[in-house]
């Protein structure tokens, strides 16, 4: 190995290079001696090592809250917000949020990104009635909230929480993504401590 004065630089001979790959070789010769075992014999191994406690209503709390399934439902100005969030600098993903239903049956949160109109209300509704059970609703942006701007207006609803539940509140106008996913997380928060029997569908619960 010669050194460059000045430099600092390193240099290797090719008979040099040629013995360091071979006892790189010979190394992994030594330890490679064996056959590696299938897998799944590892896993069993592992699994009688160790013991994982949990509830049920953990497990389900945590799945739910990991895989929270936006319905599309974005009647104004708000939804711009809701767009960024999802896009990636700001990555819904990281929370199992990235696929936006376009079937409310497939769904199980609905973001109220915008001001809301009595006209638009009933379908807004019945998208809600259509979403699967256990649902959420984060009401975004003032308008969400209260109607926001629009409150006096004859055609505006004064909060979406006029039609349906809504878990969380997001104020703003609009929201910056930000405060939408602090939102997001209020709300996995709350699904975390959701109680388990009322949570499991009637055949988890059944006595035997
Ligand atoms: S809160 Fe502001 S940004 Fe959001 S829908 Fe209302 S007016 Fe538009």
């Amino acid at each position: 190995m010669e050194v460059v004065e000045g430099t600092g630089k390193h240099y290797y001979s090719d008979t040099e290079l040629d013995r360091t790959e071979g006892e790189g070789i010979e190394a992994l010769k030594e330890r490679s001696q064996q056959p590696i075992p299938d897998p799944d014999r590892w896993l069993e191994e592992e699994l009688q090592r160790n013991i994982l406690l949990t509830s049920v209503d953990a497990i389900i709390n945590w799945a739910r809250r990991t895989s929270i399934w936006p319905a599309i439902c974005f009647p104004a100005c708000c939804a711009f917000e809701f767009i960024a969030t999802s896009a990636s600098r700001f990555d819904i993903d990281r929370f199992g949020m990235g696929i936006l239903r376009a079937s409310p049956r497939q769904a199980d949160l609905m973001i109220t990104a915008g001001t809301l109109t009595w006209k638009m209300a009933p379908q807004v509704k019945r998208i809600y009635e259509q979403m699967a059970e256990p649902k959420w609703v984060i009401a975004m942006g003032a308008c969400g909230i209260s109607g926001g701007i629009f409150r006096s207006s004859y055609n505006v609803v004064p909060g979406y929480n006029r039609i349906v539940p809504v878990d969380v509140y997001v104020p703003g106008c609009p929201p910056r993504p930000e405060a939408l996913l602090y939102g997001i997380q209020m709300l996995r928060k709350k699904i975390a401590k959701i109680p388990n029997e009322l949570s499991l569908p009637p055949l988890l619960t059944e006595k035997k």
